[in-house]
């Protein structure tokens, strides 16, 4: 009976080491999918703009090009490699946040101050782009403990997609409140917003929903990662959901911890 009670326990290891195993195997084969995957998305977003700057350059020493139009076709060379000076930097602050290698320089940082500041510099621009801007400061004035470039980094680049993905015409709307333990930027367009089915996708890596791929909008697909990681570092949420008020249109808030009220400071 004792030798029949060894097998059986023994079978349980074995069981139990199989399935540690086998979730393992499944492990190691989406790692090896998603390098593929990795690696053909890097290649095909570099192969665009160098197909582009070989074809300007051969076309130029040809003589296709008129010598007259050459400062044209400098120019955008110029611009496809900085399209690639992007992309590259893109990847590799996405690695070195991802690894946590990123060096972040983290202080205390007075909500309300830096609000108005990133409020004031985009509405400058936007006035200039003659798109519609709104700010709201619903309450609070307390502190949160970031790096104020990467936090602003991570606004910048909502109210850019915000822009880059609504019409002309379409307001945008920031947006600043404080709850008991957070603060909480937020910013609203009502532009075509994103499918339901493609929301839970946005901050992957490389992620572009369907029409933006085949729209001419310019993007990797890095710029919501790269987002989601600061927040991460900061022990704060990003998060995406459709603009219902409106009907259509995208919300994207960025919730941080509260480091302190300001009464309390
Ligand atoms: P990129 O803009 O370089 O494509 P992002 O990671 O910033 O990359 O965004 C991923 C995708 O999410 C975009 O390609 C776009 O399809 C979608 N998206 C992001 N922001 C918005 C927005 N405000 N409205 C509609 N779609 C958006």
């Amino acid at each position: 009976q004792q030798l029949e009670h060894k097998v059986e326990l023994r079978t349980g290891e074995l069981r139990d080491m199989n399935n540690e195993l086998e979730i393992r195997v499944d492990e190691l084969i989406r790692l090896e999918h998603w390098r593929k995957e990795l690696l053909m998305n890097i290649s095909h977003d570099l192969k665009t703009p160098i197909t582009l700057i070989r074809g300007y350059i051969e076309a130029i020493n040809d003589g296709t090009i008129p010598a007259a139009d050459t400062g044209i076709y400098l120019k955008r060379i110029y611009e496809d490699i900085q399209t690639i000076n992007q992309f590259v930097r893109n990847l590799n602050e996405l690695s070195l946040l991802e690894s946590r290698q990123l060096e972040a320089k983290f202080a205390v940082i007075a909500t309300e101050a830096f609000f108005d500041d990133t409020a004031r510099k985009w509405d400058a621009f936007l006035n200039l782009e003659r798109r519609p801007f709104h700010t709201k400061r619903l309450a609070g004035s307390g502190l949160f403990r970031g790096d104020q470039h990467l936090i602003g980094r991570v606004i910048d680049n909502l109210i850019d997609n915000a822009l880059k993905y609504s019409g002309t015409g379409c307001p945008i709307t920031f947006v600043f409140e404080q709850t008991n333990d957070a603060v909480v930027f937020r910013v609203i367009d009502a532009g075509a917003g994103i499918p339901e089915s493609a929301l839970p996708y946005v901050f992957n890596s490389f992620y572009r929903v369907d029409k933006s791929r085949n729209s001419g909008i310019p993007g990797s697909g890095l710029g919501l990662s790269i987002a989601k990681e600061i927040a991460d570092m900061h022990g704060g949420q990003l998060t995406v959901a459709p603009n219902e008020e409106n009907g259509s249109g995208c919300i994207f808030s960025l919730t941080l911890p509260l480091w302190q009220s300001k009464q309390q400071a």
